[in-house]
């Protein structure tokens, strides 16, 4: 299985709670070792978790997912 940006930020509120299996938690563990811009996205992403978190509500707003896709396709087109 190879892993893309898109599976990673598919899987990254999963990849940060924990919630994914052993061999997918490794695929993206390697592709963030290679890839800038889902290091960034991760980094982004825990911090809108903690910052969550600290209001005291566990679960991600919904549109959280689509929200971030958009943000990052922008971000994507824009760093060319
Ligand atoms: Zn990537």
């Amino acid at each position: 299985m190879r892993i893309e940006c898109k599976h990673v930020w598919e899987y990254i509120s999963a990849y940060i709670d924990g919630d994914v299996d052993a061999e997918l938690r490794a695929e993206i563990d390697r592709h963030l070792e290679t890839c800038e811009i889902c290091s960034a996205v991760l980094d982004s992403t825990r911090n809108v978790v903690i910052l969550v978190a600290d209001n005291r509500v566990f679960e991600l707003p919904a549109g959280f997912s689509s929200r971030l896709h958009d943000r990052l396709e922008k971000e994507l087109a824009a760093s060319g």
